[in-house]
């Protein structure tokens, strides 16, 4: 072998064989106490789950609304309905605040969080119930299922 050839390949090598590779999961980014709520306030940081599903995966964290190009702080959706409903349906997601359509952003976001979910091979996803996008009925939680990828409800 070429030693070019040799050096691209140490790139994709683990230096030690101590470095299992452990199954990568896509988890809501806001329970790692990034401060990405709606609210912009630092939510509480998940420390037992992180320790806990980090001793088993590789956690990819994912804020389905800040993909979605949502600022932060937002405004507060509420869904009435499903992800299936807004998905299949046409329900829309109004911000209370401002009457505005972000439907767009919801769906974006769970797409962009489907897109990354494929290119890391998750095969789970630890999402934050009781959210419009996250909870596994609100339109991310919808779209990670249909593309095959578990969404495990976290309360
Ligand atoms: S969209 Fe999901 S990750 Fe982002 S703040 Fe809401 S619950 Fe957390």
């Amino acid at each position: 072998m070429k030693n070019g050839n040799l050096k691209q390949m140490s790139l994709f090598q683990s230096e030690n064989n101590r470095c299992k590779p452990k199954e990568p999961v896509l988890i809501s980014l806001c329970f790692l106490g990034v401060p990405c709520r709606w609210h912009g306030r630092r939510a509480r940081k998940r420390t037992g789950l992180i320790e806990k599903l980090g001793k088993k995966y590789v956690l990819v964290p994912v804020c389905p609304e800040q993909l979605g190009g949502m600022p932060t702080p937002r405004t507060g959706e509420y869904l009435s309905g499903t992800g299936a409903r807004v998905l299949d349906e046409g329900l829309a997601i109004y911000a209370p605040e401002t009457g505005e359509d972000v439907t767009k952003h919801h769906i974006d976001g769970g797409n962009y969080a489907v897109e990354i979910g494929k290119i890391v091979g998750a095969c789970r996803a630890y999402l934050k119930g009781g959210s419009p996008s996250c909870d596994r009925e609100g339109v991310t939680g919808e779209l990670l299922k249909r593309a095959g990828i578990k969404v495990i409800r976290v309360p």
